[in-house]
């Protein structure tokens, strides 16, 4: 089953490596390179899931994140929080921001399709 999946990170090379394991796992994938656009995109897009790396140019990713789960129509959305910082508290940090799940750096393809298959189970109706 296909599912639309918004990846916000600014990372060229981490958005390659997630853009090949999703695509090729048949997701659509909608890219944003930081936290404003990442956000418009989330509203225009209304995905099943989103992956949002915590470290951005603009915005902190967890800020982007607490706006989506503050936004009714939105707070459904589950968030998948993608980090470099996987120091001890990180986790914590990102839960408590409202994030749902979390991968740390670096993305391994077992992982991320895990973690993926974990969220749009949950989610029955939305399929692109
Ligand atoms: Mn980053």
């Amino acid at each position: 089953m296909a599912y639309r999946i918004v990846c916000v990170e600014d990372n060229p090379q981490n958005m390659r490596l997630v853009r090949k394991i999703l695509c090729s796992a048949g997701h659509e994938v909608i890219e944003a390179v930081d936290g404003n656009s990442g956000y418009e995109a989330i509203v225009e897009h209304m995905p099943n899931l989103v992956l949002m790396d915590v470290n951005l140019p603009d915005i902190d990713g967890l800020q982007v994140t607490m706006h989506v789960k503050d936004q009714p129509e939105l707070a459904h959305i589950p968030i998948v929080a993608l980090t470099a910082n996987a120091m001890h508290g990180d986790r914590e940090r990102c839960f408590e921001a409202g994030c749902d799940g979390y991968i740390p750096k670096p993305i391994t393809k077992s992982e991320l399709l895990n973690t993926v298959a974990h969220f749009l189970t949950q989610s029955e109706y939305k399929q692109v």
